[in-house]
């Protein structure tokens, strides 16, 4: 039986709470792996939230949550194998 290629780099996942946002952009200049990129909707706030743009290439580093100066976002490493 073939055993599935397992790739070596980590895998992410990333929350983004839109409400709390208010579009400085600094988890999208800090993203290492380009995930982000500002979405074309307003939140109540009247700000452009991040979304997610390359949801695969997160490897789950929380470096947006780190710079983040709202707790609007964060990410996480997945531990979960998925076939
Ligand atoms: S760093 Fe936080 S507040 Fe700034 S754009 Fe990203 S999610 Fe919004
Ligand atoms: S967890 Fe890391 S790789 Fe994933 S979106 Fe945030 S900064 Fe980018």
């Amino acid at each position: 039986m073939a055993e599935a290629k397992k790739s070596k780099r980590p895998r992410g996942t990333v929350v983004i709470s839109v409400e709390l946002c208010k579009g400085c952009g600094f988890c999208i200049a800090f993203c290492p792996s380009a995930v982000l990129e500002f979405s074309e909707m307003f939140n109540s706030k009247g700000y452009h939230p991040p979304h997610a743009v390359n949801p695969d290439a997160c490897i789950g580093c929380d470096l947006c949550g780190m710079y983040c100066p709202d707790f609007a976002i964060f990410g996480a490493r997945v531990t979960r194998e998925v076939a």
